[in-house]
This record gives structure tokens, C-alpha cells and sequence, in this order.
């Protein structure tokens, strides 16, 4: 084992932050400006940190409510090593195997998995032949790593915000001619495969930021590189762990924390901001605020902007929600891996329904996840702990569904489950546990629901998240899922960092 770093102490800035929110975003900027010499508070409503990265136990099973993949440990690495840690102290990840199984309705099962041996003996499976789609995933991949770099040069490294400071960076000959906005991510994938399971599959990575791959630009391809290249991952002992781990960092480096702390308000002066006021009107002063509530909500509630000013927010869409079925069994559906696809029969309707018309899918593509694959202490002996979940749309403030509708939707996954294979998942049900739209809204203050902040569409928004600068206030900045590069564990934990990054560079131009 390598000697630990050592532990930097940053001399002392004497500049106050207050980090609104201990979701991912939220904790990284708060790790990342500490280890920079800024004095930091974070401020949380909920009882415990994490924001969306939250646990449940019920009777035995332990039902990790948010993300259950993790990928792109290298954006993990660099926040722990800012703070002058090794990541391994804190998170110990192990590798899933096969990444995802895939389940189509013609009774297909495919595997897909970074091993190439692995990957080989699943295309057998197609019809057409194996060297053939081999080939033709070779060369999809060949593209999709081209992209992959060009995101991560600049818009990664650089925490890019706009167009302009894209154009600036890349040149524009490089962006017209490289990176592929002509496709939308669908158009892109028909184009490389001919086989209509594989188009499935490969349109469904845009799951990762709960877009739609018929309106998100060809460059989001780049998503199958982040797996393929750098592995898909489980925390040992539970996805919370990583929430844990970032707790420990923030009691190690002197980070003030108040949990079940509602922020009421960000109160300004002119083109800057003085700090926050909470809910019982106590008043907390700081020479930076960053948000780590969606940047929407934030405008509206915290700021009371004014409805000029929220319309040029518009853009900023919601991402998919989700119904979040957990189940408890009392038996082992033998069948799945630890993350598992079942297809929508028309996929091209989902993405209409949920992304387009804003309606529940008739016939939704559905995640499911059944994490006792890797880590079995988290069922009980003999049951299955189930994860299910099928992207749905926003909520519509103008058509709000209520509980009613969901739990008919529900019914509607449970069949399609059930009809794809899970027979009696009703019957041997012994624990569930149901988390609407609503809920999400309430428990997380996110926009409308929403679980990977803004939508990544072309039309709407080229793409990009709100910028980590407040345009309105100087010394604001906004962190996580809403704000570039998005929505997604490692894109929240990478935005932490960049907005240190500006809050640095600011105060170094003021100096
Ligand atoms: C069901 C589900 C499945 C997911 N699956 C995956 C996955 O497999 N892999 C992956 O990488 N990502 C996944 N995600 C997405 C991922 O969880 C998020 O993108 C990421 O965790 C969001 O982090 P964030 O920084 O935006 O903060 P959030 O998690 O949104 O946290 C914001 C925090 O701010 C707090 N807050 C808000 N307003 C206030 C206020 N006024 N005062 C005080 N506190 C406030 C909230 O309580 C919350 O704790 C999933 C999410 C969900 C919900």
C-alpha cells in the first residue's frame, strides 16, 4: 500500500462560505473550498447529508432510495485529493459484473459487460452474426471515445459554462466538425447498429442524465465510454457509504454542519449577496453562498425573483423524474444481475410519452436493480431486494397527477414485469415501499421532481446546465445536478470542484 498523502492544511483565508444543502454537489464544494482556506458552513433541512444519495431500512432489507450506480471514480479521487486524502481511505469500490442484463419482450436476454470475451459470446445471441455487431460496437465505440474526449477536455476540465466560453475553448472548427451535434443521440446509435436490441440499449444510456435520446445531441453517445472504459461500480457495504465517507472528510477538515436546517432565504444587497437567513429567522453571514438547492427553485423561493426573470430560466427544464418501487420478496428471481434493463416494445413511444407529451408511458423501459447480487447482507437469506424504476415525466404544475395515478402506473410495471419473466412478484411481495414524483419534490426541494436536475435537449438548452455563477449576484454560485456539467453522481461531484475553482479565481482578481 502507498504512504497516505500528507494532509494539506491550507492557510487560513479568513472568507466565509455557507453552502445551502449537503446533497453531492453541495459537499464537494464545501470539501473543495475548505481545503482552499475557506471557513465553511453547510446548511441541510434533511436529518441526515447526501441530498438524493439517502438510504431505508425496512425489516431487514436496505433500500438505497437514489443512485445504485456508481462510475467515473477518477472525479471521487480528485475531490478526496484536494483535500489531501486518498479516496480508498473513505469508499471502497468493487466492480459489477456483468454491467447491465438486458430483457426485451421478443424473450431476449443480453449481457453487456467491458469484458470482451463476455461481449463476444452475448452477440451470438443476435441474430445477423457475432463479428459482425462486434464490429460494428468497435466502431460505435471508436466514435463515442472521440467524443468522450472532447466533452472531457473542455467542458469537464474546464468547467465550461456557455456557449461562448465552449466556442473559446474548442475553436470552431472543432465543434462543427468534431464534436457530433448534426445526430440526435438516437440518429447516431441507428446509424452504427443494425440490430434493434443493441439500438435499445445503447439509447438508453442516456438514462445516466434522465434524458431523452431522440432529443439529446449525438455527443451524449459519449455516456457507453464512461462504463466501457472506466468501469461500473458498487460501494462496498451500501451506495450511502459514500455519503458517509464525504461526512467523515467534512468533520476531519473543521466543516460546520446544521442538519435539519431549512434555508428560508438568501438575502442581497444590490448585485451581491450577504448570506442566508433560516427558517427560524436566524441570520448566518458569509462572503459566498453557494446553492446546492436546483438553481429554479433557488431563483423563485430563496431570491423571490421576479417572473421576468424565472421565464429566462425556462430553458432550464427538468429532467425525467422517477417511481421509485421498492420491493422486498420472499423469494430470489434467479434470472436478474445486479442492474437490469426491461425494454419498452416501442422505446421511440416511451421517450415521446415521458420527455415530449410529459405522460406516463404506456409501456415504459424499466430499470430495476437487485443489489444482493453484489452484496448479499442486503436482504435478507432466501428474499430478493428489488430496486424498480422506470423514468416518468416531471410533475406538470398546469396537470399534476396525483397518488391515484401512480400506484395505477405502478400496477402497469408490475404486470410488464411480471409478463417479462418475475412471475408472482405481487404474491411473494413481503416489504414495499412506494416514492412518487411528489416525494422527491418534497424530500430533495428539487424542480418539479426531477432526479438528474435539467434535461439535456438540444433544442432547449444545447445541452447545458445553468451556469455555477449566479448571473444576477456576484458572489452567489450555484452546485449539482441543475448546474454544468449536470446531473449523475460524478457530474455533481465534479461541479462541486469547479465552482471552488471560481470562487478561487474570483477572490484572486479581487486581490
Ligand atoms: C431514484 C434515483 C436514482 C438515481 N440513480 C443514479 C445512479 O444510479 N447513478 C448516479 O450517478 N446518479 C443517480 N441519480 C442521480 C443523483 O442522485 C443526483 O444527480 C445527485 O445525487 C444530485 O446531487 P445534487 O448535488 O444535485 O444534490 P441533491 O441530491 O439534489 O441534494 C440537494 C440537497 O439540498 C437540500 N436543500 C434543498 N433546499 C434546501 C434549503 N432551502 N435549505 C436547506 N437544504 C436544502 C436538500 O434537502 C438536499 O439534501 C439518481 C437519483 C435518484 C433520485
Amino acid at each position: 500500500m502507498s504512504p497516505a498523502p500528507q494532509i494539506y492544511r491550507p492557510p487560513a483565508r479568513g472568507r466565509s462560505v455557507v453552502v445551502v444543502g449537503a446533497g453531492l454537489g453541495g459537499l464537494s464544494a464545501a470539501i473543495s473550498l475548505r481545503a482552499e482556506g475557506f471557513d465553511v458552513e453547510v446548511v441541510e433541512r434533511n436529518p441526515q447529508i447526501g441530498g438524493k444519495l439517502n438510504f431505508r431500512e425496512v425489516d431487514g432489507f436496505g433500500f438505497d432510495l437514489g443512485p445504485s450506480i456508481f462510475t467515473l471514480p477518477q472525479f471521487f479521487r480528485s475531490l478526496f485529493e484536494r483535500a489531501g486524502r486518498r479516496m480508498e481511505d473513505y469508499v471502497e469500490l468493487e466492480p459489477v459484473a456483468p454491467h447491465w442484463r438486458n430483457f426485451f419482450e421478443d424473450g431476449l436476454v443480453i449481457d453487456l459487460d467491458d469484458d470482451p470475451e463476455v461481449m463476444r459470446g452475448e452477440f451470438a445471441k443476435l441474430p445477423g452474426g457475432a463479428s459482425r455487431h462486434w464490429e460494428q460496437l468497435q466502431k460505435f465505440l471508436e466514435y463515442a471515445r472521440g467524443q468522450y474526449r472532447l466533452v472531457e477536455g473542455g467542458y469537464f476540465a474546464e468547467g465550461i459554462d456557455n456557449l461562448w466560453e465552449l466556442i473559446r475553448f474548442y475553436g470552431l472548427r472543432k465543434l462543427i466538425f468534431k464534436m457530433d451535434h448534426r445526430n440526435r443521440m438516437a440518429g447516431a446509435i441507428a446509424r452504427h447498429f443494425e440490430d434493434e436490441h443493441l439500438r435499445r440499449i445503447f439509447e438508453y444510456f442516456i438514462k445516466y442524465v434522465g434524458s431523452s435520446a431522440l432529443d439529446a445531441p449525438g455527443y451524449m453517445n459519449m455516456m457507453p465510454v464512461i462504463q466501457f472504459d472506466y468501469g461500473l461500480w458498487y460501494v462496498r457495504g451500501g451506495m450511502y457509504r459514500l455519503a458517509e465517507g464525504l461526512g467523515r472528510l467534512l468533520d476531519e477538515l473543521g466543516i460546520g454542519l446544521r442538519l435539519g436546517c431549512e434555508v428560508a432565504s438568501i438575502s442581497r444587497e444590490g448585485r451581491s449577496v450577504r448570506g442566508v437567513v433560516l427558517a427560524d429567522g436566524e441570520e448566518l453571514a458569509a462572503d459566498y453562498v453557494v446553492c446546492n438547492m436546483e438553481v429554479v427553485p433557488a431563483y423563485e423561493k430563496l431570491l423571490g425573483e421576479s417572473p421576468r426573470f424565472l421565464k429566462k430560466l425556462r430553458k432550464f427544464a427538468p429532467a425525467c423524474s422517477g417511481l421509485v418501487i421498492h420491493l422486498g420478496t420472499d423469494r430470489v428471481y434467479e434470472q436478474l444481475a445486479h442492474h437490469n434493463f426491461f425494454y419498452s416494445a416501442d422505446q421511440g413511444a416511451h421517450f415521446d410519452a415521458v420527455f415530449r407529451r410529459g405522460e406516463l408511458p404506456d409501456d415504459p423501459t424499466i430499470y430495476l436493480v437487485a443489489p444482493t447480487r453484489t452484496d448479499p447482507a442486503k436482504a435478507p437469506e432466501g428474499c430478493d431486494n428489488l430496486k424498480i424504476l422506470p423514468h416518468i415525466p416531471p410533475i406538470d404544475p398546469a396537470r399534476p397527477l396525483g397518488r391515484g395515478d401512480y400506484l395505477a402506473f405502478r400496477d402497469r410495471v408490475l404486470d410488464k414485469l411480471e409478463r417479462m419473466g418475475l412471475s408472482g412478484l405481487r404474491e411473494h411481495t413481503v416489504v414495499e415501499d412506494l416514492i412518487t414524483p411528489i416525494d422527491i419534490e418534497r424530500m430533495y426541494r428539487s424542480n418539479r421532481g426531477s432526479i438528474y436536475g435539467v434535461v439535456s435537449d438540444w433544442k432547449m438548452n444545447r445541452a447545458f446546465k445553468a451556469p455555477k455563477r449566479s448571473q444576477r449576484y456576484r458572489n452567489l454560485f450555484f452546485t449539482g445536478g441543475s448546474v454544468n456539467p449536470g446531473g449523475g453522481m460524478p457530474m455533481a461531484i465534479l461541479c462541486g470542484q469547479k465552482v471552488s475553482d471560481r470562487v478561487v479565481a474570483l477572490e484572486a482578481a479581487r486581490n
